[in-house]
């Protein structure tokens, strides 16, 4: 066997850095709080609203869960690595802190049988074994009451879904003692891109910008491309059975314990409007009647409980992650993936703050630049 050690000189020097502002407590900019804090940070963490994970991160149940396709370009390679390290993140977390966190069983449904095959190629290519990775066909139990339109598709163990994290995650930024400043806009927005002038001197601290609704605003002479994408979710109750497994096609469905589902999938481009809306419940309840088909006794699906929020995605859907400047950081346009996404985000910043190795190839860092798109 063949031994060997780092000399010296190659292994990477931690950078002395000792405190680190993060605009924006959303998944990304929490995520980042608590990573950095972890390794020794002082960390503020300043957000424009009263409470914590309030904006796009207010989604009451969304999944961490991989997609299944056969695109091993950057964004599914990346997909996969972030999946990968957000399921230890969150297991980790939850620990110490309850977050809602639960493993479930998700069936990602082909639309047609062109989908489905290949669906089985990307499963026989990744070869992840058969406990974590299945085909299924319409004979499987829980397809059968599935509609004919999609009778097949791969079920995926080990998916996660936060129930409601975000007390728990803001009692978690309180034990680590993060400074926290909330109802506090980052500047004054109308002094415009003065903010990015400033950010660019080297004296200063590191800042961390995971503010997607006004990154632009704040530093304008960055092109981010950031697209608004309004959606919906609505909590039913009224199912035949409970739901045994979440399901993801054309937007998502998942289950909670007292039996009512939880589904989403809305999209409405460049619209930041996070009012609820009553013809999107109706969309949201016909995905279940599409699904499930008619029911079979007479009451109806009835609405609980609806949520609206705005993802913001970039014009490749890679996200903005890494140095904008001197002192300045981008964690941001997580389009529909920022609860999977943000951790593994999070940790390509803190080794670029702190001047550690990479957690992922440089090739697939530099896709992620936030000065891609000047
Ligand atoms: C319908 C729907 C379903 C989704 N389902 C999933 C899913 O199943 N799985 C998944 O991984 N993702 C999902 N997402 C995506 C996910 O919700 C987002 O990607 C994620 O919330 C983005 O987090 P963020 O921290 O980047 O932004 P946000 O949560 O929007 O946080 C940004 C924060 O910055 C603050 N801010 C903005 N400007 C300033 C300023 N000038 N000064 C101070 N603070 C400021 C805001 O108040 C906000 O709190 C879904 C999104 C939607 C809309």
């Amino acid at each position: 066997m063949l031994v060997g050690t780092f000399h010296e000189e190659t292994r990477a020097k931690r950078k002395s850095v000792d405190n680190v502002t993060i605009i924006g407590g959303g998944i990304s900019g929490c995520s980042l709080a608590l990573r950095a804090s972890e390794l020794g940070l002082n960390i503020t963490l300043i957000d424009s609203e009263s409470a914590l994970l309030a904006r796009g991160s207010s989604n009451p149940l969304p999944l961490v869960r991989p997609t299944i396709s056969l695109d091993f370009g950057p964004r599914g390679q990346f997909n996969w690595y972030a999946y990968l390290y957000a399921m230890r993140f969150y297991r980790m977390w939850s620990r110490s802190q309850p977050l809602g966190w639960r493993e479930i069983e998700v069936i990602q449904l082909a639309k047609t049988e062109t989908e489905f095959s290949k669906m089985k190629d990307a499963i026989k290519t990744l070869n992840l074994g058969q406990d974590f990775l299945r085909c299924i066909d319409r004979e499987f139990p829980a397809l059968t009451t599935v509609g004919r339109k999609t009778s097949s598709g791969i079920l995926i163990s080990g998916v996660g879904q936060l129930d409601k994290c975000q007390t728990g995650f803001a009692q978690a930024i309180r034990n680590r003692s993060i400074e926290l400043v909330t109802e506090m806009p980052f500047i004054d927005l109308a002094d415009g891109g003065s903010v990015g002038r400033c950010l660019i001197k080297s004296d200063i601290d590191p800042v961390v910008l995971a503010n997607p609704q006004t990154v632009q605003r704040l530093v304008s002479d960055v092109c981010f491309r950031l697209q608004p994408i309004r959606g919906q979710s609505t909590r039913v109750v009224g199912m035949e059975q409970p739901l045994k497994y979440g399901l993801c096609g054309d937007g998502y469905l998942a289950g909670l314990d007292d039996g009512s589902v939880w589904s989403s999938g809305t999209f409405d481009l460049n619209d930041e409007s996070e009012k609820l809306l009553n013809q999107d419940d109706s969309l949201n309840v016909d995905r279940i009647r599409h699904l499930f088909g008619p029911k079979k006794s007479s009451s109806d699906y009835r609405v609980l409980e609806s949520w609206a929020g705005v993802r913001y995605a970039t014009h490749d859907r890679m996200p903005h992650v890494g140095r904008l400047a001197q002192s300045a950081y981008a964690l941001t346009g997580f389009g529909s993936k920022g609860f999977t996404w943000a951790p593994l985000a999070t940790e390509i910043i803190v080794s670029e703050i702190l001047g550690l190795s990479c957690p992922i190839e440089r090739s697939l860092k530099k896709r992620m630049n936030p000065l891609r798109f000047n």
